[in-house]
């Protein structure tokens, strides 16, 4: 049996929160199949609101979250988008649906064996033409596909990775989570045009944690 009624009864009630709101991504969020980026045993929890485990100890953000940092993000047909931490290549496949063919999403994941994951993932759900997954450490950013109308960061960092900044267009936009290794708040940033930065806070949120240069030491703060 298929999940579409599922997926839409989850997409109803981010409509009725006032989570979605934009047509982009609603659109995005009823095409998207989680039950694809899920691990096979959990599928049937694939459109429950919250996040789930995907193995090394790291999590596919509940849909609400996704929601909320997609809108934040504000992506759009043709952007080139950069997503620091892959996990399962869900949020890359709903950014992927957005900027369409005539856009490009760069997803960089630091475990070998979750990058793996959400290649196969993206395969079988056709997203990876538009997505190119990169093993490495994300909070240097991806140097070789700057400048990034969009980035989007989906680990905890104790602070916004300055190479980030640099490797934003201007006019670009940055969603991240910011604050300690247990709990955050999604820090906006944009690149005014004289390349000025502002910011904003929106949500509390909790993400495992950026581990890296520019994050959090690993097994440590
Ligand atoms: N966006 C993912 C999805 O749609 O399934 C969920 C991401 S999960 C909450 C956070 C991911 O960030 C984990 O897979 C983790 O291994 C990864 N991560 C943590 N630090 C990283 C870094 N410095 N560079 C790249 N990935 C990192």
């Amino acid at each position: 049996m298929g999940f579409e009624n599922e997926r839409k009864e989850l997409v109803d009630k981010l409509v009725r929160e006032g989570i979605l709101k934009s047509k982009e991504v609603i659109e995005a969020f009823l095409k998207v199949p989680r039950e694809e980026f899920v691990p096979k045993h959990l599928r049937r929890l694939a459109y429950a609101d919250t996040p789930l485990p995907i193995g090394y100890g790291q999590t596919i953000s509940a849909p609400h979250m996704v929601a909320i940092m997609t809108e934040a993000l504000a992506p759009r047909k043709g952007h080139r988008v950069l997503e620091v931490g892959t996990g399962s290549g869900y949020q890359a496949a709903i950014l992927a649906e957005i900027v369409g063919d005539e856009g490009h999403v760069w997803s960089i994941e630091r475990i070998p064996a979750l990058a793996e994951f959400a290649r196969e993932n993206l395969r079988r759900t056709s997203y990876a033409r538009r997505v190119t997954v990169i093993i490495g450490d994300g909070s240097r950013g991806y140097p070789d596909a700057m400048p990034y109308d969009r980035i989007i960061v989906t680990a905890a960092a104790p602070d916004v990775p300055q190479p980030l900044v640099e490797q934003l267009a201007v006019s670009g936009r940055l969603v991240i989570p910011v604050g300690g290794s247990l709990t955050q708040r999604l820090l906006i940033l944009e690149k005014r045009p004289d390349g000025s930065v502002v910011k904003r806070w929106g949500t509390y949120c909790v993400f495992v944690p950026l581990i890296g240069e520019y994050g959090f030491r690993e097994g440590g703060r």
